[in-house]
């Protein structure tokens, strides 16, 4: 008898709750550990955010298509989008990265000035890390730490029964972006000759490969004296975020199809593909958007913001989330994100 079970049976969050299932907290200061965007650790007047973060090629990259210094930056800003998802304000980072012989200097140059761009945009200090020679691809792992007043930090539990559900910016265009590149890949397979078709798809495919972490909508609301009751970024999919959300806070969730933020290009592009643009937008992923609920004594402050979409209100505690479609059916949502251990992809 054999006692070997596969990892696709657990899936990526069984997993994580399999192996971290025998940990107990001891240290006073931990306030929070596994589970949310970021840990959070008591540091005297504030807290200290801490979050971590993969990236391996072939499976979260491709260099076919993938710029070394785009990826640079990407890895960074995956990881700020953690610290800004607790409402903190992300200061330092280390990175480490694992490469094979593969690899030369001036690539690693071009990893890196895509890291610094980072650093410089978004006001953090590359504090550290670690280099390693890998038999495969590239690896590259990146901490980031944070901070936030103690009263100002928002989890993922904390939604309150009739609270309004609020997206930043829009969704689905980094997974139309991807679609564009996987094409364009196949095309260059079949024929290098052929000149890839990039019109009308340039904003698609820099939300793929140079998304950006939304720091702003943190100073937005702050501006604005909105305290989210629950926030979590968007990387897995909209679907798969609310879903976190409302299990976290024990809370059900209804959003609208018709509210749903989508670009004009997403939609044109999620089209000639034959998708729905409203499926791209809920299970699409990487959109680094942040999603949070709030009390509806803030909808005046929020009303008519272009950078805000209220998509949908918090329910009771059946836990469902459910999504009215235009013709006014209701369908209940599940979780497409994370499938790593099924499909190498994610
Ligand atoms: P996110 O999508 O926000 O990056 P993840 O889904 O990767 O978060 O992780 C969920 C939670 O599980 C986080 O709190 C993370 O720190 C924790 N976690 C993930 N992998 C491991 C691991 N191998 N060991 C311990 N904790 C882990
Ligand atoms: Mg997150």
């Amino acid at each position: 008898m054999s006692n070997r079970t596969e990892l696709d049976k657990l899936g990526e969050f069984g997993l994580i709750d399999h192996i971290t299932k025998d940990f107990k907290n001891t240290q006073e200061s931990t306030v929070y550990g596994i589970g949310d965007d970021c840990a959070v650790i008591d540091a005297g007047d504030k807290y200290t955010l801490i979050t971590t973060d993969m990236l391996v090629e072939g499976v979260h990259f491709n260099l076919m298509y993938a710029p070394l210094k785009h990826l640079g930056y990407k890895a960074v800003v995956v990881n700020l989008s953690d610290i800004y998802a607790m409402n903190g304000d992300a200061n330092q980072i280390t990175v480490s990265i694992a490469m094979s012989n593969r690899f030369s200097v001036e690539a690693i140059d071009e990893l890196y000035s895509g890291i610094r761009t980072a650093c410089e945009l978004y006001n953090v200090d590359l504090i550290g890390g670690d280099t390693t020679s890998s038999q495969s691809g590239l690896v590259i792992s990146i901490t980031a730490i944070g901070e936030v007043k103690k009263d100002e930090i928002v989890y993922r539990k904390g939604a309150k029964e009739n609270d309004l559900i609020v997206v930043s910016g829009n969704l689905g265009a980094a997974y139309m972006g991807l679609q564009v590149l996987e094409r364009e890949k196949e095309v260059y397979k079949e024929n290098p000759e052929m000149q890839p078709e990039m019109e009308g798809v340039d904003y698609v495919l820099e939300r793929q490969l140079k998304p950006e972490a939304r720091k702003d909508i943190i100073h937005f609301l702050k501006d604005m004296s909105i305290l989210p009751s629950s926030m979590i970024d968007v990387s897995d999919g909209l679907a798969s975020e609310l879903i976190h959300l409302s299990k976290a806070s024990g809370l059900g969730m209804t959003i609208y199809d018709e509210k749903l933020p989508i670009d004009q290009e997403t939609f044109n592009v999620a089209r000639d593909f034959n998708l729905t643009p409203a499926t791209c937008a809920l299970n699409g992923g990487e959109d680094y958007e942040l999603l949070f609920t709030m009390s509806q004594d803030y909808f005046e402050k929020l009303k008519g913001n272009q950078h805000f979409a209220i998509i949908g209100h918090v329910t009771d505690e059946n836990c469902t989330v459910n999504i009215v479609e235009k013709n006014g059916t209701i369908q209940e949502l599940k979780a497409q994100g994370f499938t790593h251990f099924n499909e190498g992809e994610n």
